[in-house]
C-alpha cells in the first residue's frame, strides 16, 4: 500500500522538478534504471512512492549501518532539538566535546583530537591540509581507483580519470600508485612526502581488500621518512568491515583518520578528521582558527554521532558485521559457482562486499533485476563492473539469505536476457 494518495502524479511531479531544476541528465539515468521516489525508511528497508519495499543493500553507500531511522539515534536528535539545533560557534559545545572524547576512546591509539565537518569530502580536505601544514611538505601519494571525494582537493587524490580530467589542473604534487602493492607503496614514500592517503579497503574502486601487512608496511615507511599516514575511513568506519575501523584489522594507527558516512547513524550528515597531538600542535597552536566550518560540529550531528557510536557498541554490531558478512560471502561464493559465466569474483570483509562481473553491462542489468525483485544495490563509482553490497549491520541472517537469493534470481534472468540478445 502506498503512503501517497496519487503515486503516479507524485512521481511525475518529482521527476519533472528534477528535470527542470535539479539535474535533467541524472533524472533520466534514475528513471531509466527503474528507481521511484523514496518516501519512507525503517530498519533494513526503504519504501518508494508506490509502497514497494526494498531490502536496502546499497544503504546510502554505507551510510545506513544502523539501518534507517534507528530509534536511539532519532531519539537523541529529537532530544537535542528541544534545546539547541545549530551551534552559535563562539561558545563551547557539549555534544561536540562528548563525541570527540568518545571517538578518541575507540579510535586507534594516538588519535586524540577531532575536527568536525559535514561530509566525507570535507573530512578529506581537512586531512590533506593538516598533512601539508604539519609536515611543511606538499607531495601526496594516493592509489589508483582510490575514492576520496569530489571537491577540488579531495578530487586531486581520487584515482579515476573520468572525474578528474575536465577539472585539471588540480592540486599539484599528487602521485598515484597501484592499490595493494606493498613494494610500490614503500618505494613511493620518501622524505618529500607529506602524506600517503589510503582506504583500508577500497570502496568505490570496487571493494578491494589489500594483502595482509599492507597498512603496516605503509605505517613503517611513513615512520622512517616523516610522512604522515592518512587512513580514509569514510566508508569503512564504525563496524562496516567487521572491525570498529578498517585499520584495526592490522592493528595500525594512522596519523590522521577521516570518518563520515555511517558516523551520523543514518540520520544526520557528519564528517570527522581525527589526528594526533603532534599534528594538532603543528596545525592549530599558532592559529586555533586555522581550519573552521560553520556547520561542522553542530549539536544535532554530534548527538546523532554519539548515539550511533554507542549503538554500535551496545548492540555489538562489529561482531554482527563480521558474522553476517562471513555468511553473506559464503553464500555469494556458492552463487558464483552457478553463474561462472557472469560473476568473476566475490570479495570483501564484514558487510562491505563486492561482486565483480565478467562484462561491463552485466552490473547494470543485474542491479535493475534486483530492484524489480525488491532489493537495492549499485555499482561502485570508480568501477562499473563491481556492485557493492553494504546492507545495514543490523541485517538478520534470514535477510542475508534473502539478499543472496534475490541476486541469484537476478543473475539467472540477466543470463537469459543476454542469451536472447546474443
Ligand atoms: C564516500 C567517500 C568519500 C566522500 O564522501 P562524501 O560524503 O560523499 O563527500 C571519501 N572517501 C571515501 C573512502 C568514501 O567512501
Amino acid at each position: 500500500m502506498s503512503r501517497i494518495p496519487d503515486p503516479d502524479a507524485y512521481f511525475a511531479e518529482v521527476v519533472d522538478k528534477y528535470s527542470e531544476h535539479v539535474n535533467p541528465y541524472l533524472a533520466k539515468l534514475l528513471a531509466f534504471a527503474g528507481f521511484g521516489v523514496e518516501v519512507y525508511g525503517e530498519g533494513c528497508y526503504i519504501e518508494d512512492h508506490e509502497g514497494r519495499r526494498y531490502l536496502d543493500c546499497l544503504g546510502g553507500y554505507g551510510t545506513f549501518a544502523l539501518g534507517h531511522r534507528h530509534p536511539k539515534v532519532v531519539e537523541a536528535v529529537k532530544h537535542q532539538l528541544d534545546s539547541l539545533g545549530m551551534s552559535g560557534k563562539a561558545f563551547f559545545s557539549k555534544p561536540a566535546a562528548d563525541l570527540a572524547a568518545e571517538l578518541a576512546r575507540i579510535a586507534p591509539a594516538g588519535l586524540q583530537y577531532t575536527f568536525f565537518s559535514n561530509s566525507g569530502t570535507e573530512a578529506v580536505e581537512a586531512a590533506l591540509k593538516f598533512a601539508k601544514v604539519a609536515t611543511g611538505r606538499s607531495r601526496i601519494i594516493s592509489t589508483i581507483g582510490g575514492y576520496h571525494g569530489k571537491t577540488l582537493g579531495a578530487l586531486a587524490t581520487t584515482g579515476r580519470e573520468k572525474y578528474r580530467k575536465r577539472v585539471e589542473p588540480l592540486m599539484p604534487g599528487v602521485e598515484f600508485i597501484p592499490f595493494g602493492d606493498t613494494a610500490a607503496a614503500v618505494a613511493a614514500i620518501d622524505d618529500q612526502t607529506a602524506a600517503f592517503i589510503v582506504e583500508p579497503i577500497q570502496g568505490e574502486g570496487g571493494i578491494h581488500v589489500p594483502p595482509d601487512g599492507y597498512l603496516r608496511a605503509i605505517r613503517e615507511a611513513c615512520d622512517r621518512t616523516g610522512a604522515l599516514m592518512i587512513a580514509d575511513e569514510v566508508q569503512t568506519c564504525i563496524g562496516r568491515t567487521g572491525a570498529m575501523f578498517g585499520c584495526d584489522h592490522e592493528g595500525v594507527a594512522p596519523d590522521i583518520m577521516t570518518l563520515a558516512k555511517q558516523l551520523g547513524g543514518g540520520v544526520m550528515p557528519i564528517g570527522a578528521t581525527m589526528g594526533t597531538a603532534d599534528v594538532w600542535q603543528k596545525v592549530f597552536s599558532e592559529n586555533p582558527l586555522m581550519h573552521t566550518s560553520t556547520f561542522g560540529g553542530n549539536p544535532l550531528a554530534c548527538s546523532a554521532g554519539l548515539a550511533a557510536v554507542r549503538v554500535v557498541q551496545d548492540e555489538d554490531l562489529v561482531a554482527r558485521s563480521r558474522d553476517r558478512g562471513a555468511l553473506m560471502l559464503e553464500l555469494l561464493r556458492e552463487t558464483q559457482t552457478r553463474h561462472t559465466d557472469l560473476v568473476s569474483d566475490v570479495r570483501g570483509k564484514g558487510l562491505m562486499i563486492g561482486v565483480e562481473f565478467a562484462m561491463d553491462e552485466v552490473g547494470e542489468l543485474t542491479v535493475a533485476q534486483m530492484l524489480k525483485r525488491g532489493m537495492c544495490a549499485a555499482y561502485t563509482l570508480n568501477n562499473p563492473r563491481v556492485i557493492r553490497l553494504e546492507p545495514p549491520l543490523i541485517i538478520s541472517e534470514e535477510e542475508v539469505r534473502k539478499a543472496v537469493e534475490i541476486l541469484d534470481g537476478a543473475l539467472t534472468e540477466t543470463s537469459e536476457l543476454l542469451a536472447m540478445l546474443a
